[in-house]
């Protein structure tokens, strides 16, 4: 079924084939909208550039979520390509890798506002650069990825938890301010996958262990899960929904013990 056929899409957050963003880029391309990527880096757009010919997607330009240079030469770009943008998808975090191990308590001021800043500031920084292209299509969806340790307190998480409860709170101030213009703004709180980013927190195995045992379904989540919830929510079949955190991790969060 083509439900994204037409749209135009913006996936920021492919580092590897292992990325959440690469699961939905090429879901959306399935879903017969056509996609432009970002990379972070010299070095990631060696992995960035073969993926996207895969799915016929463009590279649209290096994209630091720090630099605001950048933000508005990506957005520019997509404005001269497509004149708009229908969807956006900001799969995007960074914690220190001492900070994803022992005590929150230990957290310096500088890692803080780091990670908060590209976490969690950088969702408000792209969807103020989409907003203008979006609403010269009539509208838009955007879509972020959380996780449970917003609100629940997670070993080794730490600091990140921190910036995903940010990050939620942003999704439902952003749904607020861009609703009027037929933008709708959401997350989704995704189970366990192993990734670049999740090798970096302590003991992570044992987070995923405890998902195949205890969750509802009993089992790890699929990587194409997330994904497929994405293109819903990014696609009209979401339409009526904005502002949410809408779990995709197998029923997990709803386990007391
Ligand atoms: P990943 O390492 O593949 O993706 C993280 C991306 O963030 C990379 O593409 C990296 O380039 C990008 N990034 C980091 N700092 C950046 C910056 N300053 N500017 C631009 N890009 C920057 O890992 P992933 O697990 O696919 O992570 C994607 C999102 O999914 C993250 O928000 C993560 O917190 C979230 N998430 C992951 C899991 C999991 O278990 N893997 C679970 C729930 C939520």
């Amino acid at each position: 079924m083509e439900i994204a056929k037409g749209k135009r899409a913006l996936v920021v957050g492919v580092a590897n084939d292992k990325s959440l963003a690469w699961s939905i880029a090429r879901q959306l391309h399935e879903a017969g909208a056509e996609i432009a990527l970002t990379y972070q880096g010299e070095v990631l757009e060696k992995r960035v550039r073969p993926l996207a010919a895969q799915i016929e997607a463009a590279v649209i330009g290096e994209l630091d979520v720090t630099n605001d240079d950048q933000i508005a030469a990506v957005f520019g770009a997509l404005k001269e390509k497509w004149g708009g943008l229908d969807m956006l998808v900001h799969a995007v975090a960074f914690a220190e890798r001492e900070d994803l191990r022992d005590r929150f308590l230990n957290v310096s001021r500088k890692n803080f506002a780091r990670t908060m800043e590209i976490s969690a500031y950088s969702l408000v920084a792209l969807a103020r650069a989409a907003e203008p292209l979006m609403e010269a299509r009539g509208g838009g969806s955007i879509v972020t990825l959380s996780y449970l340790g917003a609100v629940r307190a997670i070993p080794n998480y730490n600091v990140m938890g921190v910036a995903k409860a940010a990050l939620e709170a942003c999704v439902r101030y952003l749904s607020i301010d861009l609703g009027s213009k037929n933008i709708r703004v959401n997350a989704i709180s995704a189970g366990p996958a192993r990734t670049l980013s999740s090798s970096a927190i302590r003991d992570f195995h044992t987070m995923a262990h405890e998902v195949e045992q205890r969750s509802p379904l009993r089992r790890a989540m699929d990587v194409e899960e997330p994904a497929k919830m994405a293109v819903a929510l990014l696609s009209d079949l979401g339409s009526g929904v904005t502002g949410q955190t809408v779990y995709v991790d197998v029923g997990y969060n709803i386990v007391g013990f």
